[in-house]
């Protein structure tokens, strides 16, 4: 995290930014809301010195603690399938390097956002307003959810789970949406949840490959669902 480096964004980052949404549009990102958000926001801003070369590349990065920021393209597919609705109450599970708390801000929501690593949720807790952010943040196990900040119109989980946590479809809004990568340590399938008159509504789209929901993660490995 550039804790001390100047925040600056010139016409080569714009470029490369602009490049970078081209390429996730040609993988099939449609929402335009969604690209407009990613060429505004500047991800290298979000690098160390040392990966800076390569914020633009369409590709997951170190952040230190053994995480990483997701790939763009992920980024863009999670948000994509949210749905995100100006004013929007999104938690959002796996803070990070903040980023993609940023891309959901973008896009008119009120975020809060939950870190289970203590370093990482001090670092960015500190860094966002530096650079215009300020989501409610927190540290713990976002595997429970956010029970004094509950329901929420959205959920996105940005790690990957073995199972759908209940407390987290017990803390969706009716006509709510929970977004997460759900599978084995290898890979997961993304799985939107809604909530539909009290009964969850699965659907599965392709494979991703996530770091691990860590915590104590309850839930059903097939959860209770009417598609
Ligand atoms: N959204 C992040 C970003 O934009 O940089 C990327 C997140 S990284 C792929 C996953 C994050 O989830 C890591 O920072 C990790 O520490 C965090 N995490 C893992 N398990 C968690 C849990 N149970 N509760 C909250 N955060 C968790």
């Amino acid at each position: 995290m550039p804790q001390n480096r100047m925040i600056e964004d010139n016409y080569r980052q714009r470029g490369l930014r602009n490049k970078l949404v081209k390429i996730i549009r040609q993988k099939g990102i449609s929402d335009e809301r969604v690209l407009a958000a990613i060429a505004k926001m500047p991800r290298h801003v979000f690098f160390d010195d040392a990966l800076l070369t390569h914020a633009y590349e369409d590709k997951a990065f170190p952040i230190g603690e053994g995480q990483t920021i997701s790939q763009p393209y992920t980024v863009a597919f999670q948000t994509q399938l949210l749905t995100v609705k100006q004013g929007d109450k999104v938690l959002e599970v796996g803070t990070g390097s903040g980023y993609q708390a940023c891309i959901l801000m973008e896009l008119g929501a009120k975020v809060y956002t939950i870190e289970y690593n203590k370093k990482l949720f001090e670092q960015t807790k500190s860094f966002l307003p530096r650079i215009g952010y300020s989501p409610f943040f927190f540290y713990g196990d976002g595997s429970k959810g956010l029970p004094s900040k509950a329901p929420f119109d959205k959920i996105l989980v940005t790690a990957g789970a073995p199972v759908i946590p209940d407390a987290l479809t017990e803390q969706l809004k009716d006509n709510g949406v929970l977004v997460i990568p759900v599978g084995g340590r290898d890979r997961q399938s993304m799985i939107r949840i809604t909530k539909s008159t009290g009964k969850l509504v699965k659907e599965e789209f392709d494979y991703f490959a996530f770091v691990p929901l860590l915590g104590k993660v309850v839930g059903k490995k097939i959860h209770r669902v009417t598609t």
